[in-house]
């Protein structure tokens, strides 16, 4: 199976948390599977990046935000490779666009044109676990861009669709979709599946699980995301078509 494995912030949190992503990956890749991680900055590491690019300018240069803040997925991306190497398995890190992923010139919220996987492809067959830095890709004057608060759900979601992946797992710190946010309501329900639309309509609402774009993407391509924690590893939830 080609599997395309996306971890965020919390998910990275710290050097515990980096190797037993690192195990995950190389433990189903060492079953037989493909497999691609795409990674976040390492928890809270873009908004402290915010915070000081305000220090420095106000006013917002966009071009320069996106090249500032795509370092933090790059840093993410290196350090989990290494991860891996360190367990015995190959890997290889990329940025978003030695990924081949191209977008729009939107800077800050840039959007996924195309991605030419024939990089990934040519290590996932020579026999590497691919790790690709989120939320980034290169706009059509060959200049950084990022996707958006919260975009490497896209980004993974994408790449699913481009792979032609047979899964797309999104490993975060909460155990699939709620009905209500649960850390502020310990009576909101797990979906065990749930529509695009009503996905849709939750992130409208508030929901923050996963980047609304993620879903738009899944939803035009037929990917089925599933939703589950890094921490458990056990089923969340399915994003996809419900009968
Ligand atoms: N690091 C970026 C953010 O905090 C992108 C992401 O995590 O998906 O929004
Ligand atoms: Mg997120």
């Amino acid at each position: 199976m080609l599997i395309v494995q996306k971890y965020g912030g919390t998910s990275l949190g710290d050097m515990d948390r980096i190797r037993a992503a690192a195990r995950r990956a190389a433990g189903l890749a060492r079953q037989g599977n493909r497999v691609v991680m795409v990674v976040s900055a390492q928890g809270d590491t873009t908004d402290l990046m915010i915070r000081k690019a305000a220090q420095v300018n106000r006013r917002g240069a966009a071009r320069e935000m996106d090249a500032y803040l795509a370092a933090g997925e790059q840093m993410s991306a290196g350090l989990v490779a290494m991860a891996i190497g360190a367990l015995g398995y190959p890997a290889v890190s990329f940025t978003g666009w030695q990924a081949g992923i191209a977008t729009d010139g939107v800077h800050g919220n840039a959007r996924i044109l195309n991605i030419d996987a024939a990089r990934i492809q040519k290590e996932l067959e020579a026999g590497k676990i691919v790790v690709v830095a989120g939320f980034q890709g290169l706009d059509p004057e060959g200049d950084i861009t990022t996707l958006g608060r919260g975009g490497s759900d896209t980004t993974a979601v994408a790449l699913a669709a481009y792979l032609k992946a047979d899964r797309c797992q999104i490993f975060t710190d909460v155990d699939g979709v709620y009905d209500r946010d649960p850390r502020l309501y310990p009576d909101a329900t797990r979906f065990g599946r749930i529509g695009y639309d009503r996905m849709l309509a939750l992130i409208e609402n508030g929901a923050q699980v996963l980047h609304d774009r993620s879903v738009e993407f899944a939803r035009d391509y037929g990917i089925r995301v599933e939703v589950l924690s890094a921490f458990t590893g056990e089923p969340g939830t399915i994003v996809g078509d419900v009968e």
